[in-house]
């Protein structure tokens, strides 16, 4: 234990083996007690609610489990992909997302079909897509999609919306702005080019295991030990060190290192005032609030995995997908996702109202839809669904991560990317940088 750890840490003498305590049972927080305790360290995760996942999550009729937050992994996805390796789900992967529908003017579009994208774009549309890839994703896939390497003025300082005002109307309508709801949770007047780039750039292909992804949470939550019910108050910090946290009950608790694993709004309540350019940092950070309705059905309707883009940008739900083909018993559950404008007003809506407006909505993605076929529903909501990337945010994320990585005593998994794979390779980072292997 070095001689500015704190007093209460259980580390063992000299052998290098230190406490990490982590604030939060989300899939990063789980992955760094993972391989923190692979690595040879003690750790103890402190979770507030009662169940671990955090916007990983699911819901279940029947045995028939339907992601309600992240939904799938991506092929590019490294450090997940060994995480899912280590805990024995590496000969399980499941092929999902083939089923690629786009609603759009009442009608329903196969958006792989190329018969299909024509009847969608003209010809202006299908050069503005053209002139897009060339001038914007394909230069942009030098910057990583999971990690922050420099500041990017040039496309982080520029609105979506700007870049593309100049093209055509059916690119703009049909293809940026339904698929920057789809991916950045919010419309291309509030998301930088950076943001829509980096995001676009990383859709290679989806896969999942066995029960959604809130099987790999369960499982890492099953092997460590996390305290639910403890949500954590403060940090505690000593002569500007960080050197465990102090609990809404009261009690504190001591670690070599703390792993602050929450999304930056949560995390910057409980940064201390005296860790005051960090703090400010995270409290600047904003994160959309996404609402989910879920429908369990008494059949399978398409058939397979289905992924359903609405058009419309006055729809509160811009995706909707039927995980038929991942349920046991083979019927239709299918997940819709309300974020950015339109669903706002639903943010302080009876879960009655939710669900009314999604099963209106659901008629669309679903032509001979009747809801009689429903035999379950229910409403997941996540206050701090994506987080907002306005113009500016890349640079300001970028500063975070050179403030937290000089801050003794603590480590954030908040990397301001959109999706698991982000907050994950932070968690690792920490680990083998800031803990490094117990001998
Ligand atoms: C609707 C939706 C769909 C998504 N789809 C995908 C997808 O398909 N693929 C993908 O890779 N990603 C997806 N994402 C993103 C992905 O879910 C997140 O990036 C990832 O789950 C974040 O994990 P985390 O551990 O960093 O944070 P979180 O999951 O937010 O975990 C934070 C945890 O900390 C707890 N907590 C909060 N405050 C305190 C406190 N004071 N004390 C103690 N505990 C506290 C919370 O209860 C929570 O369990 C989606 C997100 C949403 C919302």
């Amino acid at each position: 234990m070095d001689a500015d750890a704190p007093a209460g840490a259980r580390s063992g003498p000299g052998d290098g083996r230190k406490k990490l305590l982590v604030v939060g049972a989300g899939i990063s927080g789980l992955a760094g007690a993972w391989w923190a305790r692979e690595a040879g360290h003690d750790v103890e995760v402190l979770e507030a609610a009662e169940v671990p996942g955090g916007r990983v999550a699911c819901v279940e009729h029947e045995g028939d489990r339907v992601p309600v937050g992240a939904q799938y992994y991506h092929r590019c996805y490294r450090d997940v992909t060994d995480l899912l390796t280590e805990l024995g789900f590496g000969d399980r992967f499941q092929r999902v997302g083939h089923g690629q529908r786009m609603v759009h003017a009442e009608d329903l579009f196969d958006a792989r079909r190329a018969t299909d994208l024509r009847r969608l774009l003209s010809v202006g549309g299908k050069l503005s897509a053209l002139y897009f890839g060339m001038r914007y994703l394909g230069p942009g896939k030098r910057f990583p999609s999971h990690e922050l390497r420099a500041d990017v003025p040039a496309m982080d300082d520029r609105l979506l919306s700007d870049a593309v005002a100049h093209l055509d109307r059916t690119f703009g309508d049909t293809v940026v702005r339904p698929t920057c709801r789809g991916l950045a949770q919010a419309e291309p007047e509030l998301v930088s080019l950076l943001h829509y780039v980096r995001l676009a750039n990383m859709q290679t292909r989806t896969f999942s295991i066995p029960g959604g992804t809130y099987s790999l949470a369960e499982a890492l939550a099953d092997r460590l030990p996390v305290e639910y019910g403890a949500r954590v108050a403060t940090l505690l910090e000593e002569r500007g060190r960080v050197v465990g946290a102090r609990l809404e009950d009261g009690s504190e608790r001591r670690a070599d290192h703390v792993l602050l694993a929450l999304p930056g709004q949560a995390a910057a309540r409980v940064v201390p005032g005296a860790l005051g350019e960090l703090k400010a940092n995270l409290e600047s950070s904003r994160h959309g609030a996404a609402i989910v309705p879920v429908f369990f059905l008494d059949r399978a309707v398409q058939g397979g995995f289905a992924n359903y883009l609405d058009t419309d940008p006055d729809r509160p739900f811009a995706v909707g997908l039927d995980h038929a083909g991942s349920t046991p018993s083979g019927r239709s559950a299918v997940a819709l996702f309300g974020w950015g404008r339109a669903a706002e007003p639903l943010v302080e809506a009876s879960d009655d109202t939710v669900l009314a407006l999604a099963m209106e909505q659901l008629g669309r993605f679903l032509p001979d839809f009747n809801p009689n076929w429903v035999v379950h529903a229910s409403v997941k909501r996540h206050p701090f669904g994506a987080p907002r990337f306005p113009v500016g945010q890349y640079r300001r994320n970028w500063e975070l991560q050179q403030l937290a990585e000089r801050q003794p005593g603590l480590s954030l998994t908040d990397a301001r990317g959109a999706h698991q794979e982000a907050s994950v390779r932070r968690a690792r980072w920490a680990v083998r940088n800031e803990l490094g292997h117990a001998r």
